[in-house]
């Protein structure tokens, strides 16, 4: 009997970039082994690759029954969440956490066939492909109140099924997958006036580290900003990408204080309705992460409040249960 390897699990551990050593989650791993081994940089996107990658796109597209090629990137008009940045705002909508690999094994059989074929790989390569949490640092608390995070059943909403096309895309095509980003962020850029005139929300719906992935999107890119897991050691702010890092169960209300007395700036989820949001925790000032998405808003060492979200009183309750939602 013949042993399967997954080459693409195997390679760098880690990469350095922006001055820094990042360890490589198994999703970054994947990408950057799938790009040759190496960060991908901005000298890639040449027209020739952006013009495949549209007609890759377009063809995955169709593969899904769509008449024309998705929208790539979720906006402000389009997500009522970036519009409450108040400024051009752009990203690309994936999967949460593992949600892709459960969307792609309630995936219809003739459906699964056609995305394989329109990417040129087996069902196999994807199953394996997908089986990777697209937020490596997420925790029960998180996945539990996590309004992108749902069940699949046997068929997929049109959402779904658009961000089921784009995980396919980046995990099998992360070259190409880059170089259409780098389109539509120049594009955005270009409308905008400046790289100061709009913003990118680097993960709307997943935890990858983009910036260590494909350092040549900054080069392109509106002014970035994120909300992470990822602890500031692990993820350190760098030029033109501003990071809140979200608590979870796991930080202790010290480690909450001592990050923001360090500067940084903390998202807290708190067990409060909407609108209720306290001033001050802890004597630490607590700015209102729900009035604006724009995190270039909020100043250094503020914890950036969120109150309670959930589509049930269930998933609400489970995230107080977890300790995800903070008593203010
Ligand atoms: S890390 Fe963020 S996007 Fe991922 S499951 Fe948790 S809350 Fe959702």
């Amino acid at each position: 009997m013949s042993t399967v390897i997954d080459i693409t699990s195997v390679g760098r551990a880690s990469v350095d970039v922006h001055g820094h050593t990042y360890k490589l989650s198994p999703v970054e791993r994947r990408l950057i082994n799938k790009l040759g081994g190496a960060p991908w940089t901005i000298d890639q996107a040449t027209p020739e690759v952006v013009s495949e990658a549209w007609a890759v796109w377009t063809a995955l597209s169709r593969a899904a029954g769509y008449a024309s090629a998705s929208r790539w990137f979720t906006d402000h008009v389009t997500s009522p969440k970036l519009g409450k940045a108040g400024i051009p705002t752009v990203g690309v909508t994936l999967h949460a956490a593992r949600s892709a690999g459960d969307a792609w094994k309630a995936a219809d059989s003739d459906f699964r066939a056609k995305i394989a074929a329109a990417l040129n790989c087996t069902e196999t390569d994807l199953d394996t492909a997908l089986g990777v949490s697209f937020c490596p640092m997420a925790t029960m608390g998180c996945i539990a109140g996590c309004v992108t995070n749902c069940s699949y059943h046997a068929s997929l909403d049109q959402t779904q099924k658009t961000r089921l096309l784009r995980d396919a895309f980046f995990m099998m095509r992360p070259d190409l997958a880059l170089a259409l980003t780098a389109d539509q962020l120049r594009r955005t850029v270009a409308k905008a006036g400046g790289k100061d005139k709009a913003r990118w929300r680097v993960n709307i719906s997943d935890d990858i580290r983009w910036e260590v992935v494909a350092p040549g999107l900054l080069d392109v890119a509106p002014l970035g900003y994120t909300y992470t897991k990822w602890l500031p050691e692990e993820r350190p702010a760098i030029e033109g990408l501003s990071i809140v890092y979200s608590a979870n169960e796991r930080w202790t209300d010290t480690d909450i204080v001592d990050a923001c007395d360090a500067g940084h700036r903390v998202a807290v989820v708190f067990d409060v309705p909407k609108k209720k949001l306290p001033t001050e925790w802890n004597q630490t000032p607590v700015a209102d992460g729900d009035s604006t998405d724009d995190l270039y808003e909020h100043p250094a060492g503020v914890i950036v409040g969120l109150a309670v979200k959930g589509r049930t009183g269930e998933i609400k309750e489970a995230m107080a249960r977890t300790g995800f939602a903070r008593a203010a």
